[in-house]
Order: C-alpha cells, then sequence, then structure tokens
C-alpha cells in the first residue's frame, strides 16, 4: 500500500468496529427492537426457517453418514441466530443432534452469548460452542467441514469481505450452503426517502437516548449506507467461487433487509 495509510486506516477501522460492539454488546437487543420496531425478529425467523436447520434433505451434496447438521454461524454475538438454528431443527425435525458454533472477534458479545445460552436448552449440550476469531481467518476450522455458513448483520462490518467469503467457501462442504442476512438496499424510492429519514436521524438519538452512545449507532446507519446493493454483493458472492441460485437474493421489507445465498459446488 502506499506509505501504509491503507494499513492505518484498516487497523483504525477494526479497533472503531470492536469499541462499537463491546458498547453495544448489552442494550444490543433494546437497541435492535426499537430501532427496526420490532421487525428484526421476523427477518431472523424468515432467515432460518427459510435455511429449514435439521431436516433430512441435507444441505450438502455429500450424502451424510451422520444425523444432524454442522453450522457455523459467523458473527454469531448474542446467539440470537444460533439459538434459532437449533429451535428449528429440535421443534420442527425433533432433531438434537445439530451442532451450532458461534463465532465471533468480540469476546464481549460473545460472554453475552454464552450468558443467553443458560437460558435455552442447550447450555450443557454439546450442539452449542462458542469461538472467538476473525470471520476472514477461521484457521481453527477444518476446510470441507461445514453443512451451513450464516452470517446475520455482520459482514458489512468486516474489513476484508472477499476474504471472509473464501473463508466460507473453504469451510463449507461441496453443496454446503453460505447464508446472508444484512441491510440492503430499499427498492422504492418514496419509501426510500422515509426509510432514509428515519435511519439517518431517529436511530443516532435513540442510541444517545437508550444507549447512552449516539456515535456507534451513527456509525451503524453508516456502515448501512456504505454496503453494496443486492447485486454488487451477489457479484461478490459468485467472485469467491459459489452457485448462486436464481437472482440470487430475497428483499425482506422491500430491502431494507436481504437474504443472500450461495452453494458451493
Ligand atoms: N448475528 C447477530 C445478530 O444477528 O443479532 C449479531 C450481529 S452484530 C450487529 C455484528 C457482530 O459482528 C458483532 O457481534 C461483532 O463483534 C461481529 N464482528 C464484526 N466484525 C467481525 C469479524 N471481522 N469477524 C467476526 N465477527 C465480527
Amino acid at each position: 500500500t502506499h506509505f501504509g495509510f491503507e494499513t492505518v486506516a484498516e487497523s483504525l477501522k477494526e479497533s472503531r468496529v470492536g469499541a462499537v460492539f463491546s458498547s453495544v454488546a448489552s442494550s444490543y437487543d433494546t437497541m435492535n427492537d426499537l430501532m427496526s420496531l420490532g421487525i428484526h425478529r421476523l427477518w431472523k425467523d424468515h432467515f432460518v426457517r427459510s435455511l429449514n436447520p435439521g431436516s433430512n434433505s441435507t444441505t450438502s451434496a455429500t450424502a451424510k453418514a451422520q444425523p444432524g447438521w454442522k453450522i457455523l454461524d459467523i458473527a454469531g454475538g448474542t446467539g440470537d441466530i444460533a439459538f434459532r438454528l437449533l429451535d428449528h431443527a429440535s421443534t420442527i425435525h425433533s432433531d438434537h443432534s445439530t451442532h451450532v458454533t458461534v463465532a465471533d472477534i468480540n469476546p464481549e458479545m460473545l460472554a453475552e452469548g454464552r450468558k443467553r445460552a443458560l437460558q435455552t436448552p442447550y447450555h450443557n449440550s454439546d450442539q452449542l460452542s462458542f469461538v472467538e476469531t476473525n470471520a476472514e481467518d477461521l484457521t481453527m476450522i477444518p476446510s470441507n467441514s461445514i453443512d451451513l455458513y450464516t452470517v446475520a448483520f455482520g459482514i458489512r462490518n468486516f474489513t476484508h469481505k472477499d476474504a471472509a467469503l473464501r473463508e466460507a467457501s473453504r469451510v463449507l462442504k461441496p453443496g454446503g450452503v453460505f447464508a446472508c442476512l444484512e441491510f440492503s438496499k430499499v427498492q422504492n424510492p418514496v419509501f426510500n426517502e422515509v426509510y432514509k429519514r428515519w435511519s439517518f436521524s431517529a436511530i443516532p438519538l435513540i442510541g444517545q437516548l437508550v444507549a447512552g452512545d449516539r456515535d456507534s449507532y451513527q456509525y451503524l446507519v453508516e456502515s448501512i449506507e456504505k454496503f453494496p446493493n443486492q447485486t454488487e454483493f451477489r457479484d461478490m458472492i459468485k467472485e469467491a467461487g459459489f452457485m448462486v441460485p436464481g437472482k440470487g437474493w430475497e428483499d425482506l421489507t422491500d430491502g431494507i433487509a436481504a437474504i443472500h445465498k450461495g452453494v458451493k459446488p
């Protein structure tokens, strides 16, 4: 890089993201509910239902010798997605052998997840584990070992999204699925106006009033704005070597969020 500026900027970004999530860890759920008017719960439910974890028709093209899915929930933070995945597997498919590894770069978010796991049936089971790691370097996860890789509201914070996508592709089994739930671009221009006003004015204000932290929420709004649109992100997934089914994504609430999927060939 020229004079190392990029490296400095990148490490600044990483420490910034770290500070943001350390600061929001405990008020995380309340804030999500307030900012999204509770809708993030519906998106997460829909995301998990669409993945149908624990079903016999495995995501993996390779015939499965053992029951249960091996799932990696990246940027899994407080366990929001992991608990839903395990709930779905057990209630819908009576599957009690699916395993979810929650991976996150931030120890405070993981601590919050571990604390929450105590309230679930999974805390003493061998269905759930936590690991502190950067999504861009999953060295501890063997290649071709994962049936389903999920990342919800995480990837837009990664410094090297392409590296994270390549790691996703490496750890997945052939036929394994990459699934991402992330903020995206609103399709309807009128609704987009309303949404932009809401996010740029109300969200930092709610952050200030509820979490006492305006800057972190200002950062979150800006990171949403900077994230690639639906087509661009789909193309990044393709570039990492995934096959993309259909048009490659599903818009939620007119594109406020979107689900992108890719299959490892
Ligand atoms: N998946 C959860 C959800 O949907 O509620 C948590 C999402 S939270 C908005 C984003 C998470 O991404 C934080 O826990 C943060 O620590 C994590 N994160 C940010 N950068 C990361 C990276 N490079 N590798 C792994 N996790 C990262």
